[in-house]
């Protein structure tokens, strides 16, 4: 099970007189005066800032990880060789959660902050932050109360966690995943980028399915931020949704895709498109400093492997049933509309997952649609229908399982 550990809350930055100025510029983190080194059993970290910021520190466990998110600080000035210690297996430094910078520490052996704290220069208004990392015992590392800083979110909750008494409301929970957003814009062509096409458009579906009234519905990002993809099935799960999907526009090499495609996840892409496609999903992550590796659903092999068994075949007819539902309203398909590859957002075990391409930002046709407010609007009430359809089928196979 993932656990972890609060150790420090947020700082309350006093305005400095004189600092106001620097205080509206993105701190930076200052090469001299920062450095990663051992000092005997412990470790300690030292960061130079050029303004004092909110800060937060927790450690993770799978893998064992310390975590610095700081309101909101410039990377670009560390180098490589601020890393100094063994104690410490890598760094990672990006864009976090909504409006923090991070900063994770994979971490050789179990290791508690023994001491954080963040100096601040009265004259000049910079400030030094000091972390102290002590060894522990793999158990005193795993046994710290489960209670996060405010707001932060969790990698996947595992499978079978408060798992589901049925909604009373007999709502079908949609949770829609606009893709991108933040410092990853997706596709960018004429001005337009995918993440806000993605979110507007599933603004406008979520009216759509509510108007139905046959479904509620979450969206994983209501913004323009980042949020990881393991973040996006956090944010799903907690929700409790039925069914997962996510929405992209992407751009591909001239000829290679025009028109909705949906896919599930396989392990093999279905052509070299696809995993070039979902590879570059998961870039986007590993630059905000997203441990993508350790971030598969924690629970033991063989419980999520039963989960996937049983959801694998859901997911799939969901898909068939968008292809259908596309279909039938006349809307553009790609030539081969039922594709597979490794979409890591699709990775939740427990909820059937597909990701719609509902167009190629790439293609001058698709383009032109997806601007289209009226063609819009029939490709959402064609999601709708299609996820009508797929639910009243998964009611009847969940039942004929329970016989
Ligand atoms: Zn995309």
């Amino acid at each position: 099970m993932l656990r972890a550990v609060l150790v420090f809350l947020m700082l309350s930055v006093t305005t400095l007189p004189g600092a106001a100025q620097d205080l509206r510029a993105l701190a930076r983190v200052l090469a001299d005066g920062s450095r990663l080194a051992d000092d005997g059993r412990d470790v300690v970290l030292d960061l130079a800032l050029t303004q004092a910021v909110p800060y937060r520190v927790f450690v993770l466990e799978d893998p064992r990880r310390v975590v610095l998110d700081f309101r909101e600080v410039n990377w670009s000035e560390l180098d490589a060789g601020f890393d100094r210690s063994d104690g410490i297996e890598s760094v990672a430094t990006g864009r976090g959660d909504a409006g923090w910078s991070r900063m994770v520490l994979r971490l050789a052996r179990p290791m508690a902050v023994a001491e954080a704290g963040m100096r601040t220069d009265e004259t000049d208004g910079s400030a030094q932050v000091r972390l102290r990392l002590e060894p522990v015992e793999a158990a005193a590392f795993a046994d710290r109360a489960a209670h996060l800083p405010a707001g932060v979110r969790l990698p996947p909750v595992p499978v079978g966690q408060g798992d589901a008494a049925p909604r009373e409301d007999g709502l079908i929970m949609v949770a829609l995943d606009p893709g991108h957003g933040g410092v990853d814009p997706g596709a960018l062509r004429d001005g337009q980028s995918e993440a806000d096409l993605m979110l507007s458009f599933a603004m406008e579906l979520r009216e759509v399915l509510l108007r139905s009234g046959r479904f509620d519905v979450m969206l994983t990002r209501e913004g323009d931020w980042f949020v990881s993809l393991p973040e996006r099935i956090t944010l799903a799960r907690a929700a409790r949704a039925d069914v997962f999907l996510s929405l992209h526009a992407d751009a591909l090499a001239a000829g290679q895709a025009r028109g909705a495609t949906v896919y599930t996840l396989s392990d093999t892409a279905s052509n070299a498109a696809s995993e070039a496609l979902a590879e570059a999903h998961d870039r986007a992550d590993l630059l905000a400093g997203v441990d993508l590796a350790g971030n598969d659903d924690a629970v033991a092999d063989v419980l999520l492997d039963l989960a996937r068994l049983e959801t694998a075949p859901r997911a799939s007819a969901l898909a068939d049933a968008l292809v259908a539902g596309i279909e039938r309203s006349g809307l553009p398909l790609h030539p081969n509309p039922r594709m597979e590859a490794g979409f890591s957002v699709l990775k939740a075990a427990d909820i059937p997952s597909a990701l719609v391409e509902v167009g190629f930002l790439s293609d001058a046709r698709d383009r032109e649609n997806l601007l289209d407010p009226d063609w819009r609007a029939v490709m959402q009430a064609a999601i709708r229908d299609a996820l009508l359809d797929w639910a009243e089928a998964d009611e009847v196979r969940a039942t004929m399982v329970r016989q």
